[in-house]
């Protein structure tokens, strides 16, 4: 399905201009008209990490006249990997101006927007009421289906895209057109099954892959040129090098783009539809919780504990609390693993952050241990409070 160009031609190109684009004039599709119809062009950018820094710079190259950056996080040295909008000179520098600075020296013809806050219920409405097409970078569940309803409610095409180690996802939702998200994915999985990508890890070039899709999408979107991903789905598998394309069909019953959605109430409470950690588990840690400080006192003092690591191995082999065994969460879960847990001592489970442990300490204590604890703030809780000299990922 092709579509009409989302975006007026501006009155003319520079000489400058035509000079700086000459490669894109020359395309038959795109030509004089197409790069105009950019220059005309709004694009937010939602997230400037891992998915938004390709996005970002492809963009401003392209000559998309007014680019919005939402972002309310610094750069971290842990964002270098994969988020080349960044260098190690912006290190603790707010994200939004860090990719503000490369844009301009990429094409300071781009007029840069930048929006130093957090996306939330309050401002989304009146901050993609200022572009003509969104690009979804966002890594959590609960901004994800934030951007979906914010655009399904202002009949704003987005284009989406979802990375994780090896494997990417990305497609166009505009609900005039075809499916939005909640079409395709009408619940969040189970809070605290979804590893982020800081605990799962992502291959940093499959961002680039990604991340050119979806501005590819986004020149065809503004330009009117071939026929954009409105209702598919691009699934990459880096590990087998394949892209396939599957139909995604607008759900009927959609909540959202199938009837008549209280607005309202949609865009009230994504942090409870999205919650981090389950109901169960947050039960659990009620007085069951010790802090890194406790655990070192209970070490120290020689008390008879089992110190279980619910992270991953990759995880273990970066760090460890010493006297830690490793015992996956997803073992812990299943009740595979639970004949390893002692019945005589006492149970003490850590993680990363303290999410996942708090999940698994849920399923430990309906297993009959009730008096095993976990421990918040995790390994690198560890790492800050008891011994800095150990690596943080
Ligand atoms: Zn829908």
């Amino acid at each position: 399905m092709s579509l009409p160009p989302l975006v007026e031609p501006a009155a003319e190109l520079t000489v400058d201009e035509i000079r700086r684009y000459s490669r894109h004039l020359i395309i038959p599709d795109v030509g004089v008209e197409g790069q105009k119809r950019l220059k005309n062009s709004r694009v937010l950018c939602v997230g400037a990490g891992g998915l938004g820094s390709p996005a970002l710079l492809y963009l401003a190259a392209a000559g998309v006249g007014t680019l919005g950056i939402i972002d309310f996080d610094t750069v971290d040295a842990s964002n270098l990997q994969r988020q080349i909008i960044h260098g190690v000179s912006d290190v603790g520098r707010p994200k939004a101006e860090s990719a503000a600075a490369s844009i301009r020296e990429i094409n300071p013809l781009v007029n840069v927007v930048i929006h130093n806050t957090a996306l939330d219920r309050d401002n989304v409405l009146d901050i993609f009421a200022q572009y003509d097409l969104i690009v979804d970078g966002t890594d959590n569940f609960a901004t994800r289906y934030m951007v979906n309803d914010a655009a399904v409610l202002l009949g704003k095409p987005y284009v989406w895209g979802s990375i994780y180690r090896f494997d990417g996802q990305a497609s166009v939702f505009w609900a005039e057109h075809g499916p939005c998200y909640r079409c395709l994915y009408p619940e969040p999985p189970p809070p605290g099954m979804v590893p982020s990508c800081a605990e799962g890890g992502v291959l940093g070039v499959l961002c680039a892959s990604i991340g050119a899709i979806q501005v590819t999408e986004a020149i065809k979107l503004l330009t009117g040129t071939g026929e954009p991903l409105v209702g598919s789905l691009m699934i990459y598998d880096a590990l087998e090098m394949t892209y396939r394309k599957i139909k995604v069909r607008k759900d009927p019953n959609c909540v959202l783009c199938g009837g008549n959605p209280t607005l309202t109430a949609l865009l009230d409470d994504y942090e409870d539809f999205c919650g981090a950690v389950s109901a169960d588990a947050e039960a659990a840690v009620v007085d069951s919780t010790i802090s890194v400080r406790e655990l070192k006192e209970w070490q120290d003092a020689g008390k008879d504990i089992f110190l279980v690591d619910v992270r991953e191995p990759a995880e273990y082999e970066i760090v460890r609390i010493p006297g830690s065994t490793l015992i996956p969460k997803g073992e812990i879960l299943s009740g595979a693993a639970l004949a390893r847990l002692p019945q005589d001592k006492q149970i003490v489970l850590h993680c990363k952050s303290g999410v996942r442990s708090a999940e698994a300490l849920a399923a430990v204590k309906a297993a009959g241990f009730r008096d095993a604890v976990h421990v918040q703030g995790g390994v690198l809780a560890w790492v800050k409070q008891i011994d800095p000299s150990l690596p943080s990922y």
